[in-house]
């Protein structure tokens, strides 16, 4: 298939003729509230969609995925777009109600609107678009998946729908906001516990016993002193480490507890890993008897999927001039005229799992900016959600023709 201006300029057409469906599509998705492990509404509205709009085949997974596909080619695309969100803190810090999906200048915003609903939306009538205008090659199968839970544990439910149901892509193109930019990677992270032991007694006489948290202040100090002195990479940024809770066990607030946990973020860069992290820690002064584990993931999805997942989500980076990068920048040259930029995401996402921990090249192409994602000023512009539908209405024929 050969590339012109004439198609480009239809495919323009038809995301513009569909922008308005898009919007009243994306103001539904916003007004059905879809907090990690309860996304079922959402995701029924969606297949409901997907059926709509002519989708070859709509299926909810045994997680609670929805997952659209169109074709039956060897070549296998999967569009992910989670539809989870971060729940509010306070509904009266909002300039506008985030379940209404307010319209307002040219912009949508709610709940979701940025993080990550718009991109589904558009997926969705890139569906649409790609049987009316036939652009799909005959090479490709696309798979348009809604995805749950990223929010509370990025990578774990679109893992568990690659590794268990067959659906084996050969190249992801994550919805996270992008700013119409071609992302290819993110620090990766893990969630790492510490626990100290100690000799409880009476607090009146605290020498007869061993105070844990007394033994956890040098761990604390050392993990203060790491932060800022981490590895570093000019693409990702450096590594970041922060303590972000504190707890301990004790009988009584007159006893000296004998147990003390403390919670750790740690953010990887290019080279670290959970290995290296935990040793880091296990390595600091007054950490010699100290437990340090990971975290599990255990809240079951909305379908009671039960997750078996250690909390640690790889570093990934994609070459910048690798097919799949090269492809995306090509299709968004084709449709708007010059390359979009490269770049990355400040925060994590389902490429942890599907380049990270399954090594699948995947890249990002998204409506909205990362920076009003999980705001009060959640928000998408409408000229985004009508470029979206065009690149991915266009992305598949340009990754077969480029891609070996
Ligand atoms: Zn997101």
């Amino acid at each position: 298939m050969k590339f012109t201006d004439e198609q480009a300029s239809k495919i323009k057409e038809a995301s513009e003729k569909y922008t308005d469906d898009i919007v009243t599509f994306l103001r539904d998705l916003i007004a059905i509230p879809s907090f990690s492990s309860q996304e079922g509404d959402c995701i029924k509205r969606i297949k409901e969609e997907m059926e709509k709009v002519g989708f070859d085949e709509v299926r909810i997974d045994a997680i609670g995925n929805v997952i659209g596909t169109i074709g039956n080619g060897p070549k296998k695309i999967l569009y992910d777009s989670h539809i989870d969100t971060v729940a509010i803190a306070d509904p009266t810090a909002w300039n506008h109600d985030p379940f209404k999906g307010a319209l307002k200048d040219d912009i949508i915003y709610g709940r979701g609107a940025s993080d990550n609903k718009a991109a589904i939306a558009c997926m969705v009538y890139a569906g649409k678009i790609i049987k009316e205008l036939d652009l799909l090659p005959e090479d490709i199968t696309l798979y348009i998946a809604g995805v749950v839970q990223e929010e509370d544990c990025d990578g774990w439910a679109v893992y568990e729908m690659i590794t268990t149901q067959g659906i084996k892509p050969d190249c992801v193109v994550l919805g996270e906001c992008t700013n119409l930019a071609i992302n290819r990677g993110h620090r990766g992270r893990c969630e790492i516990k510490v626990t100290t032991k100690g000799v409880s007694c009476h607090a009146s006489a605290p020498e007869r016993g061993v105070n844990a948290i007394y033994k956890m202040l040098p761990i604390i100090q050392g993990i203060e002193k790491l932060q800022g002195n981490l590895k570093d990479d000019p693409f990702i940024g450096p590594g970041s480490i922060a303590v972000t809770s504190i707890e301990c066990k004790t009988a009584s607030l007159n006893v000296v507890p004998d147990e003390c946990t403390i919670y750790i973020d740690r953010r990887m860069t290019v080279g670290e890993t959970t290995e290296s992290s935990i040793e880091e820690i296990k390595a600091l002064p007054g950490a010699e008897e100290a437990e340090v584990s990971l975290l599990q993931y255990e809240t079951p999805s909305w379908t009671g999927y039960q997750p078996e997942w250690d909390k640690y989500f790889p570093t990934w980076v994609l070459e910048e001039d690798h097919p799949l990068v090269e492809a995306g920048m090509k299709c968004g040259e084709i449709l708007f005229g010059e390359m979009p930029p490269t770049s990355r995401w400040v925060f994590s996402t389902d490429g942890i799992s599907t380049m990270g921990r399954l090594g699948i090249p995947t890249i990002g192409f998204g409506p909205a900016e990362e920076r009003h994602a999980h705001s009060v000023d959640d928000q998408v512009r409408i000229d985004h959600l009508t470029k979206s539908a065009m690149f991915y209405s266009l992305f598949p024929a340009v990754y077969s023709k480029h891609v070996k």
